[in-house]
């Protein structure tokens, strides 16, 4: 209901009071009927002013965009210094969903949760350099593809960790985060094949406690399997560095709750939008250029 609707129903109500005043003034109603009535017509008002009130909160909601991320994922999503969360991924989405008129919110969820809160609508949008898979385009939508990426093993610098092939990872305990696409090809490739023990497969609910473990060292972790892009920041901070390029042929995108077509082509809309202007070329400077 608009302004000029909210104003027409309390003309008319109070018309309505007045009506009822004279006409009970002329009739010589009893007070107590004269009571009831007017107690019902502050009900009728409250309610409208209720309804009213509602009605402009649910519009508020509707004009909002929660987006899901893990940020453990530089240069993708992670935590600035002052805890805000940023990102290529989070800047992006960002762009695209408030040129479009939307406001939004950015909320750290871990990566293994990301499509359950989906699913049961705790989020609108998984932006988490997540890969487009067979296995969840069964569970989501996903957007046209923004970014590529391949798996990467990472080692701590200045151990003896001798790693030149897949074959040598047996000889170490690796690590990945539970539900991507790293602990997938882990799993699929060395644990699932006998060619690693799962006692030297270590799963971590986040990546940043991987690679910390990692720094500790080999006693905890002697290698991580990790997207590329990603295994690249990490590396630039020189704790780390990457000693195998594992070629997956990932592309991420962004997901949608399946069957959310009007959300998933504004997406696509505004990806291809802010691709063709400045905005991308400086996002990709900013979050890659070393
Ligand atoms: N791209 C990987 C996947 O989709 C890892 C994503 C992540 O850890 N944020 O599984």
């Amino acid at each position: 209901m608009n302004f000029f609707g909210v104003t027409i129903v309390l003309l008319l109500q109070y018309l309505n009071i007045t009506a009822l005043i004279i006409s009970t003034n002329l009739r010589v109603r009893s007070i107590m009927e004269n009571k009831k009535k007017i107690f019902s017509i502050v009900l009728v008002l409250a309610m409208v002013i209720g309804t009213v009130a509602l009605s402009g909160c649910t519009q508020e909601d509707e004009n909002k965009i929660i987006i899901g991320t893990s940020a453990d994922f530089p240069p993708f999503e992670f935590k600035a210094e002052d805890q805000t969360i940023i990102g290529f991924d989070i800047d992006l989405i960002k762009k695209i969903l408030t040129d479009q008129g939307y406001t939004v919110e950015v909320q750290d969820i871990g990566f293994d949760s990301l499509i359950p809160s989906l699913q049961t609508d705790k989020i609108d949008v998984i932006a988490a350099a997540m890969t487009i898979t067979e296995q969840r385009l069964q569970e989501v939508d996903f957007s046209d593809p923004y970014y590529d990426a391949n798996q990467a093993v990472l080692v701590k610098v200045g151990v003896p960790i001798n790693i030149t092939s897949i074959e040598d990872l047996k000889n170490y305990t690796v690590g990945a985060q539970t539900g991507t696409t790293g602990w997938a090809w882990v799993n699929d490739t060395l644990v699932a094949t006998g060619k690693l023990s799962s006692d030297n497969f270590k799963s971590y609910d986040l990546y940043t406690d991987a690679v910390a473990d990692l720094i500790i060292g080999p006693e905890r972790v002697g290698a991580i399997v990790i997207d590329s892009p990603v295994a690249q920041a990490f590396a630039e901070k020189g704790n780390v560095k990457i000693v195998l390029d594992i070629i997956t042929n990932e592309n991420y995108g962004f997901a949608v709750k399946k069957g959310n077509t009007e959300l998933l082509a504004q997406i696509n809309e505004g990806l291809t939008a802010v691709k063709a202007t400045t905005y991308w070329d400086d996002l990709i400077e900013e979050y890659f250029a070393s």
